[in-house]
């Protein structure tokens, strides 16, 4: 499948983005200085690879089917490596709920070898949990969840009854709903705006481990 995107460069002309095939055998092309060489991978196709539609001539839902057709593709990784991670994350502020994230993030995760999963769970008020299983230290597939990025809605206490059991009390919304785990450990708690750009720096880490392993 054939898709074309029309992109707003430095030149009045917009350049025109295609992509070719699907999965390991995406091939992506750009009109502008940078693309029409061979082997250079501009900016352009980076931004379109991954979701940034904001240099798009028009809206184009298409960007979703090209998602779709990149996943499993190695130029995933090679366009998250060309965007800043300043650039990555001022982006990402914009997200508002974890699906969003998901759909960003999952093949770039998938990408580095890892494995990315949406869950919820309805216990002590609704939480959404986006749980990465990347490597263990000596760099096996990990059986536990190494990464994640959960929403609390709810806050509680923990009490100890009579007979020296613990019980949830006190349970009211959370103010600072976000926390991010590294191997288990809550490394904050707090907005998103802060908790998605640790979230994301743990995906990045593991983008870097899995091409050093290769
Ligand atoms: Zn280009």
């Amino acid at each position: 499948m054939r898709l074309q995107f029309l992109v707003q460069g430095s030149s009045p002309k917009p350049y025109r983005v295609t992509a070719e095939g699907v999965g390991q055998g995406l091939r992506m092309f750009c009109t502008c200085p940078a693309g029409s060489r061979s082997n250079v991978f501009c900016k352009h196709v980076a931004a379109m690879l991954m979701g940034d539609v904001t240099k798009l001539v028009q809206p184009s839902d298409r960007v979703e089917d090209l998602r779709e057709q990149a996943k499993g593709s190695p130029l995933l990784a090679q366009a998250l490596a060309h965007v800043p991670v300043s650039e990555q994350k001022r982006r990402v502020e914009g997200f508002d709920n974890l699906q969003q994230v998901f759909a960003a993030y999952e093949p770039v995760v998938v990408q580095a070898g890892c494995e990315m999963r949406f869950r919820t769970e309805d216990v002590d008020g609704y939480s959404e949990h986006l749980e990465v299983f990347g490597f263990t230290p000596t760099g096996r597939r990990s059986k536990k969840v190494t990464l994640s990025l959960s929403y609390f809605t709810t806050a509680f206490d923990e009490l100890f009854d009579e007979n020296g059991k613990i019980y949830h009390a006190n349970h009211r919304p959370r103010v600072r709903p976000w926390t991010v785990r590294k191997g288990g450990v809550p490394t904050s708690r707090k907005e998103l705006a802060t908790s998605l750009p640790d979230f994301i720096d743990g995906v990045e880490e593991l983008v870097q481990r899995s091409r050093r392993t290769e």
